[in-house]
């Protein structure tokens, strides 16, 4: 109902403006620093009548190649195709990043009324006979083309990608295609919408301080600040957000209050009520399979896998059953570990799964003699960004100048020139950190522009953005992370420099790593955040500007084993859950929680852990482009694992060498080959899982 009035609202709102294309800064050159988006010029009101003229521009642009009356060629087709919609990307580029990270009710109902038009305007273009035709031409006599390797590779990319898109197909199966693709991207917008809502809706009042007890102090003070800010002076809020339920787990001693919390967080989307996932997840599934099957594959699975490294779901499956078995036992093994614990202090009950955090971090201490509150203070965040910058030094020369007159979407936004070894512009970095109410959650990295090699031979260059949800300052008090932000600042980080040297002669090959290896860049990146060497140089205690002593950094690293049996089965049950979701060969009927509890029998999940993301808030899967996806960051580490130990190999972990041929042949060219020739060319051989499983101790 109110949704309905908002709409009416926004539309009486674009009418009164007079001419919204002109002044339109969206659809002007950009006369800012570097070319960036005039944020601070951008009205709500701008996006949708800019999306609308930059989809007739595209199309005017598709209709020139079509209508084209010389015979195709490489130029006058594929590249031209390659160009067009430039104006489009541009555009939505920044009306999906403020919409992801400082989205307001408008924007919502902006990208809810927008995405249904820019699925169907692709549809058109990828369902486009004559260009189709254009394209099928040239890839069946490609070997006559006296292409060279870039082109190649983007021709047949592009093949590919219509080929998938369902070009091929009839005329009548490619109306049901267009209509499929439709429901799904309105579905997966509704779910990620109601996971916000949901998100946003649970908020735990705590009323006294004592039931806090355990609690740091600085979690104590922003769950104060919140309940402020609700107008509940005097109170304490916590809310399904990382930042504040992960603390609550492992420190708050009242055991019901943790329990509240947890649920609040796993219930998400699960609650049958109007922001309920169920429903939709049964649909998005049961349109996939219609999907795959009218493209001609079994399962939803066998259709996206088989342009990853993996190519078959079978490698997939069997890939994580192999790091299953040993996680599951040593995850057995922490939970005996805690459970001692809590029979030692007279619990009385045996652990539940919100119980995990409260003992793991018990058993920290005992075992590793590491208490997360001591390391935070060596964690402030500016000293942690300044570790990544330093880091990117080390192995590729990169320097960052802080800038103050790039327009920024939110205030808090912060921004930088990166430079290349020999002082050239490589990139802007925009950096946005805190928590906010219109931010989706967790982290990411993404980009306002790509490279680009322009048509007359000059360059432009790429603006990646950078997103975490990290703890708010509170009063003037720094920011102090914890190691897991960290880490996360690292991971995203290392996309970010895939983001700054992808290059190619097309768009298409530019950077364009598959699924399951674009996570590659980002997990190796991680590796450095824990190497002493690296830690004694960003590592500062924020009072005393101490460097972290050298025995902290060794409990430090050795705990890097801590509750990795947990971690690793958490994310596995996840992995599992997604390739099961997407096995079925037919449409059915689903009973989400009954689906999501028989997929964790087969495997053997233990009670005591549930999956890192159930089906109703698994928004990788089902709104994040993700789908038969999740289980790439653990393929991923195969690789990661296995690349860093190219370093330790080298004897140096800044190894130039090294250094230099990861830069160029995954970075920079890793869109250009099929994706494990372009490792080989980085290694020389094989990847195997032995230091995965090492790294994470599994390996007894
Ligand atoms: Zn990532």
């Amino acid at each position: 109902m109110q949704k309905t009035l908002l709409l009416l609202l926004m539309g009486l709102l674009i009418a009164c403006t007079s001419d919204p294309m002109k002044n339109n800064p969206l659809l002007q050159e950009y006369d800012t620093p570097f070319q960036t988006p005039p944020f601070d010029k951008i009205k709500t009101e701008h996006y949708m009548p800019a999306i609308r003229e930059a989809m007739a521009q595209h199309r005017a642009e598709i209709d020139a190649i079509v209508n084209n009356q010389e015979e195709p060629t490489f130029d006058n087709t594929v590249a031209a195709y390659d160009r067009a919609g430039e104006l489009l990307s541009r555009v939505n580029a920044a009306f999906y990043t403020k919409n992801s990270a400082d989205t307001d009710e408008q924007l919502q109902a902006l990208a809810r009324e927008i995405t249904p038009e820019l699925t169907s305007h692709r549809n058109e273009i990828q369902l486009n006979p004559v260009l189709f035709e254009r394209i099928s031409t040239l890839y069946q006599k490609r070997s006559e083309l006296n292409l060279n390797p870039q082109q190649m590779r983007t021709l047949e990319k592009y093949y590919d990608d219509f080929i998938r898109s369902g070009a091929a197909l009839s005329e009548q199966d490619k109306e049901i295609l267009k209509d499929i693709n439709t429901q799904l991207s309105n579905l997966s917008l509704q779910f990620s919408q109601n996971l916000l809502a949901e998100t946003n809706a649970f908020k735990m009042v705590v009323d006294n301080e004592e039931d806090l007890a355990g609690l740091p102090e600085s979690n104590i003070r922003a769950a104060a600040s919140l309940a402020t800010s609700l107008g509940m002076d005097g109170k304490y809020v916590f809310t399904p957000n990382k930042p504040s339920w992960i603390p609550f787990l492992q420190y708050v001693q009242n055991r019901d209050l943790r329990e509240k919390l947890y649920k609040g967080y796993i219930m998400r989307g699960d609650n049958n009520n109007t922001n309920d996932n169920k429903e939709i997840v049964g649909q998005i599934v049961n349109l996939r399979v219609r999907r795959a099957k009218i493209l001609g594959f079994d399962t939803y699975a066998d259709f996206v896998l088989v342009n990853n490294m993996a190519k078959t779901p079978e490698t997939v499956v069997s890939f994580l059953q192999r790091v299953w078995e040993p996680a599951l036992k040593v995850a057995k093994e922490e939970l005996a570990a805690m459970q001692k614990i809590a029979d030692a202090e007279g619990a009385g009950f045996k652990l539940e799964s919100w119980d995990w955090w409260y003992y793991a971090e018990k058993l920290r201490k005992e075992k590793y003699d590491l208490d997360e509150q001591q390391i935070k203070p060596y964690l402030k965040l500016e000293n942690v960004r300044d570790g990544l910058f330093y880091v990117a030094n080390k192995l590729y020369g990169l320097t960052f100048e802080k800038q103050t007159d790039i327009p920024v979407y939110n205030t808090a936004v912060e921004t930088y020139q990166v430079k290349d070894r020999d002082s050239s512009h490589l990139a802007i970095l925009y950096l946005d950190y805190p928590t906010r109410e219109g931010k989706n959650a967790g982290a990411w990295c993404s980009g306002l522009r790509g490279y680009k090699k322009l048509p007359d031979g000059s360059e432009q260059f790429p603006l990646v953005t950078v997103t975490t949800n990290f703890p708010e300052p509170v009063d003037d008090q720094p920011v102090l992370l914890s190691w897991d932000e960290a880490e996360t600042l690292f991971h995203e980080f290392g996309h970010a420099l895939d983001g700054f040297f992808g290059r190619g002669d097309y768009d298409r090959i530019c950077g364009a790593l598959p699924r399951d290896m674009v996570e590659l860049p980002s997990q190796i990146n991680e590796h450095w955040a824990i190497q002493p060497e690296v830690l004694q140089v960003y590592a500062r205690h924020y009072q005393s500007g101490e460097p972290m002593p050298e025995d902290m950094i060794q409990k430090l690293v050795n705990s890097s084993h801590f509750n990795q049996g947990f971690m690793t089965v958490e994310f596995i049950a996840a992995a599992l859950l997604d390739m099961q979701w997407h096995a079925a060969a037919e449409e059915q009927s689903y009973d989400v929680n009954e689906f999501e509890k028989n997929a964790m029998q087969k495997y053997g999940l233990m009670d005591e852990i549930i999956p890192r993301y159930r089906s109703t808030y698994f928004s990788h899967i089902f709104s994040g482009g993700y789908a038969v996806g999740y289980y790439v960051y653990l393929w991923a580490e195969i690789l990661d694992a296995d690349a860093f130990d190219t370093f330790k190999e080298a004897g140096d972990i800044f190894d130039q060498e090294t250094a230099g041929k990861f830069r160029k042949h995954i970075l920079t060219e890793g869109g250009w080959g099929e994706p494990m020739d372009q490792y080989l060319l980085f290694r020389g051989k094989q990847p195997t899982e032995i230091p995965l499983l090492r790294n994470r101790g599994l390996l007894k």
